[in-house]
């Protein structure tokens, strides 16, 4: 094992039962999409399915490879909701076995199918012209940023521009909470994340693959525009109340260290905890300063809670990009404040000619 990384990034699979294989994502330091756990789902002798194909793209191979699994055996992705990091494997899949069924929530739908549906979601940008350029994506993005956006970001952000700068992406059929998916896997939508998200539960052997309810230490969290913190909220209780009523035993998240099968309700609760604790954060930052513009308050806020990432901290591109990625995220929780009626004033102003926002 190389020092520093940990088996998760080193591994490329785990055999999490007979029939479940867990697929590991690129080490972070890539800085790349390919950062979501991967479950693979053998349904009968022949036949398998794909959860969240976000995973790396070598350690697909190898788990293929390993386990005498062709891409033709692969029937189905299931996507629990349309996030790149969810998805970056999505197009490989589709070329190397067009027969493949791809389905979705149809909240989510729109997000996979439409670059420009997902930049908005994400980035809280306007929609922009059908096939947009790279160049109008990143201005776009300054939108409401007033970062500097140098080489390391751009090529972050080229990235997430060429995971969705694909035309005609199309999924095949979408599914409904109730619904039960080959592999007996029951959807069970959970929003708040993103409007489509679901879980899916695998009642015979309690198992739910809860998807970026993740319980890992960065917490939970909301995405851009279409996120809502108190569907989130409800969505985790109920995750409680399955463990309490024992229809949940074992977690698959889509992030962070799995299978998790010990003190599920307390992590829950943890996990749960972090969105009133970022909501607390943003309003004492704010009490302290009288007035910030989103930029600071999104790095104020994500140095408290992103602990788990210290040495990233003092890597200005790192920072930078979250805050690019993070700030319509904050937006969201800093509207849903003010409909609290816990802060006064949000404001659109101009800086250096980018939009800011000053909040007190
Ligand atoms: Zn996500």
């Amino acid at each position: 094992m190389i020092s520093g990384h940990s088996k998760r990034e080193t591994q490329a699979y785990s055999v999490i039962k007979e029939d479940i294989l867990l697929i590991h994502q690129d080490s972070m330091e890539t800085m790349n999409f390919n950062s979501c756990n991967c479950y693979l789902i053998k349904l009968d002798e022949k036949d398998y399915a794909i959860i969240d194909p976000g995973c790396s793209r070598r350690k697909l191979n190898i788990t293929l490879k390993n386990n005498n699994i062709n891409y033709q055996n692969i029937k189905y992705i299931y996507i629990t909701h349309g996030h790149s990091d969810h998805i970056a494997l999505l197009d490989l899949l589709y070329k190397k076995n067009p027969n493949i069924e791809i389905l979705i929530h149809e909240q989510d739908k729109k997000y996979v199918e439409d670059s420009n549906e997902y930049y908005q979601m994400l980035f809280n940008i306007p929609l922009m012209e059908k096939e947009t350029k790279y160049k109008d994506f990143i201005n776009a993005i300054n939108y409401y940023t007033i970062s500097n956006s140098n080489q390391v970001i751009k090529n972050s952000f080229k990235l997430i521009f060429d995971v969705w700068n694909i035309k005609d992406r199309k999924v095949n059929d979408t599914f409904k909470d109730g619904d039960v998916l080959p592999g007996d896997l029951k959807i069970i939508h959970a929003p708040g994340h993103t409007p489509g998200m679901c879980m899916l539960l695998r009642e015979r052997d309690n198992i739910l693959f809860s998807s970026d309810i993740h319980l890992s230490k960065t917490g939970a969290y909301i995405s851009g525009n279409a996120g809502n913190v108190y569907q989130l909220k409800k969505s985790i209780n109920a995750v409680i109340t399955m463990v309490e009523e024992g229809t949940v035993k074992m977690i698959l998240s889509g992030h962070g260290k799995n299978p998790i099968t010990t003190d599920l309700k307390r992590r829950l609760l943890t996990f749960l905890e972090t969105l009133t604790y970022k909501e607390n954060q943003l309003i004492e930052l704010l009490q302290a300063h009288g007035s910030m513009n989103l930029n600071d308050i999104t790095k104020e806020t994500f140095k408290l809670y992103l602990k788990r990432f210290k040495k990233y901290l003092t890597n200005p591109d790192f920072m930078e990009t979250i805050v690019i990625a993070e700030a319509s995220d904050m937006m969201t929780n800093l509207n849903s404040l003010k409909e609290l009626e816990r802060l006064n004033k949000i404001k659109q102003i101009s800086i250096n000619n980018h939009n800011s926002w000053i909040i007190t």
